[in-house]
């Protein structure tokens, strides 16, 4: 079942670099809605169980540190088509790959720190948006 939305955070790195207001415009131009949004900090406890999938990788240590350093915004987005659009318009993981104009080639630092959050399934999309709107719940 597709619900027409998606789960976003604007990360650590974004808020620093005074972007949110760039990057929600983006969001808002490619045609999402905002339905619900907040400024947030992730505790080491929320990053580990938020990328429990990644626990096992290399960089799991410095993508907690990295997600836990300051404020994130945190946001659910509906759209027709939600998940598959906002991974297009947020680009590759890595901002060297990213094409043109997506919000990781714009405003990503590096293949770690870029930008933003973009759920990679509707089940997802409804687990992460839970996680941060509903409660602590991951699985
Ligand atoms: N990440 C990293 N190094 C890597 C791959 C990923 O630091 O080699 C970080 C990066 O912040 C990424 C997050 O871990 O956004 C989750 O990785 P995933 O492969 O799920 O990428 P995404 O779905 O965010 O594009
Ligand atoms: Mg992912």
């Amino acid at each position: 079942m597709t619900t027409n939305r998606t789960f976003t955070m604007l990360k650590p790195d974004s808020v620093e670099k005074g972007n949110i207001g760039a990057i929600l415009e983006k969001i808002n131009a490619a045609g999402f809605r905002i339905v619900a949004m907040k400024l947030t900090q992730m505790t080491q406890r929320d990053a580990r169980a938020f990328y429990d999938i990644h626990k096992e990788r290399p960089f799991f240590g410095e993508l907690v540190t990295y997600m836990t350093r300051g404020p994130i915004v945190a946001a659910i987005l509906e759209k027709e088509n939600a998940v598959e659009d906002f991974r297009a318009l947020i680009g590759a993981t890595n901002p060297e790959e990213a094409a043109e104009g997506t919000i990781r080639k714009l405003y990503a630092t590096s293949i770690g720190e870029n930008a933003v959050h973009g759920s990679d399934s509707d089940e997802n999309a409804a687990i992460e948006g839970a996680f941060h709107f509903a409660g602590r719940e991951m699985f």
